[in-house]
């Protein structure tokens, strides 16, 4: 069937308001958030915009007619390269559904559309005492389909687990056309869980076109702290001193010296510039255990060598503390060209290692490193800055990248804490798993999407077939920049 004859029949299916084909047009969905020279930039050749699951259905139907690839989409904040067409083909972006059909308080739950933003849930039901509590950094724009798709963490994922224990249902439309519910309302769903092979499977098996989502208690008392540190590791080994304690915070994040000067650059947020490293430690839950588990911080921290500790005394104190954290990745642009975000997890005990680890990384292959992570449960954030245009400096970033993605596997953790696999660190997937444990994801995927059009290219590593062709395009642009990979 030729172009315009697809054209044609997308445009019966989501009115021609919503297809775009216009190269200009289709110019901003060529990537996500990940960086251009790492996950690389596709152009798909139609985006459609759908406004039902039935909708959904039916591109799909047709996508599978013609065996065309198809690309779900949220917002794009993806870091791994998981919303690129890679294949070109029809990227499915599901920002105009962003309904709340319903919200229950007694049962705990709302059912919303996939393209609803996340923060834009919590805004609606905290007034009712309620909030959806998964929070990546990016929930001012991200979707939760692609919390669903990513089993995005965040900053208060410590305490409240990460999306993963937040889905208790889904309505999904499969690579086949069909649309199926999976879990639902009861705590115990018979069968297979099919919520759970859904979530964090990355766009690969099914479009996510409603999402049934816990809701949790907006706690009585919150209180955040702020404890600058003259080094990461006293920082590091207070993380490791409270967790000890048996305190549970709600959110414990690290930011080193680097991340601190871009921070105070861009935002004021009132992190002090002399400090190694910074802890921002929110307790929430009943008002005399915040109070309780606050004074205990306190002590561990100061016994830490804290600098200070300060316990925000106003909710604009405590935004503008979390705006400085919330916003660190944006504010690299005061220190750097570009940067290569490397997403990681290690067992809690191996932070201090790790961070030491990363460091001589970064000066064995002259490169500087900003941290800025979710500490409290041990998943890192290195970015490393560098100047694309710089000779020999990409080789350098990815091989550091690399080394860092051996040592954090080597010490038991694992090659992604949160951003998932996507484009990006599909090749890096030999680290973790076997012949037999790829082999059988690869059959899970197969039996969803036999003719392997569904988000293509993604999550499995080159050599399965069609990701060779991709990793020779990437190696093909960057020796194109006279960068030489072996
Ligand atoms: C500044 C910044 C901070 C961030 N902080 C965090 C953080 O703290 N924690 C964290 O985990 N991540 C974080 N991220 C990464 C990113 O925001 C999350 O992965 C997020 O969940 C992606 O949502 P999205 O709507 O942008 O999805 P996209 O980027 O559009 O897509 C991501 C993946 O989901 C798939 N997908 C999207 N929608 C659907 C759907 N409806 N059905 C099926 N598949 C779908 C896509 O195919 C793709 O594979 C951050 C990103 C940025 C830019």
């Amino acid at each position: 069937m030729s172009t315009g004859n697809l054209k044609q029949r997308l445009t019966a299916a989501v009115g021609p308001s919503a297809v775009l084909d216009d190269p200009y047009d289709l110019l901003v969905y060529e990537y996500d958030a990940s960086d251009e020279v790492i996950a690389g930039n596709h152009q798909p050749d139609f985006v459609v915009l759908p406004e039902t699951a039935e909708q959904v259905a039916e591109v799909v139907r047709i996508a599978r007619e013609l065996n065309v690839p198809v690309t779900p989409r949220g917002a794009g904040t993806g870091l791994a390269g998981g919303a690129i067409a890679a294949r070109g083909g029809i990227m499915v972006c599901l920002t105009r559904m962003k309904n709340v059909l319903e919200i229950n308080y007694l049962d705990r739950y709302a059912i919303v559309e996939p393209g609803l933003i996340n923060l834009d849930l919590s805004v609606r039901t905290t007034p009712d005492g309620y909030f959806f509590a998964p929070d990546p950094s990016s929930q001012k724009a991200c979707t939760i389909g692609g919390n669903v798709a990513n089993n995005s963490g965040g900053p208060h994922c410590l305490k409240y687990g990460v999306t993963s224990n937040h889905i208790l249902g889904l309505e999904v439309v499969l690579p086949n056309g069909e649309m199926i519910w999976t879990g639902g309302a009861a705590p115990e769903s018979p069968g297979i869980d099919m919520t759970g092979v859904m979530v964090g499977s990355e766009g690969t098996i099914g479009i996510v076109t409603k999402a049934m989502v816990r809701l949790t208690r907006v706690p009585e008392d919150v209180n955040v702290l702020m404890a600058p540190f003259p080094t990461i590791d006293a920082a590091s080994s207070a993380v490791s001193a409270i967790i000890a304690a048996g305190i549970l915070p709600a959110a414990l994040e690290m930011m080193d010296a680097l991340t601190i000067q871009a921070v105070e650059a861009a935002y004021h947020a009132g992190y002090p510039t002399d400090a190694g490293a910074v802890l921002l430690i929110e307790i929430d839950g009943l008002a005399e255990a915040v109070a309780e588990s606050t004074e205990q911080i306190v002590t561990i921290c100061k016994h830490h060598n804290a600098n200070e500790v300060r316990v925000a005394t106003s909710q604009a104190e405590r935004d503008l503390l979390w705006q400085g954290r919330k916003a660190a990745f944006g504010a690299m642009g005061r220190l750097t060209p570009n940067y290569y975000l490397q997403d990681t997890v290690v067992p809690r005990t191996k932070l201090p290692e790790t961070l030491r680890r990363v460091d001589e990384i970064g000066r064995d292959h002259k490169l500087k490193i900003a941290n800025v992570f979710h500490a409290g449960d041990g998943n890192l954030h290195p970015l490393i800055l560098f100047d694309r245009y710089k000779p020999g400096e990409l080789e350098r970033v990815l091989s550091a990248g690399t080394e860092m993605l051996h040592w954090c596997v080597d010490v038991g953790g694992a090659i992604s804490g949160e951003h998932g696999i996507g484009l990006e660190k599909k090749d890096h997937l030999t680290l973790m798993f076997s012949p037999q444990d790829l082999a059988a994801m690869a059959g899970l995927k197969k039996s969803f999407d036999p003719l392997n059009y569904f988000n293509p290219e993604k999550v499995f590593p080159t050599g399965a077939g069609c990701g060779e062709i991709d990793s020779l395009k990437k190696h093909a642009r960057w020796e194109k920049m006279g960068i030489h990979v072996v």
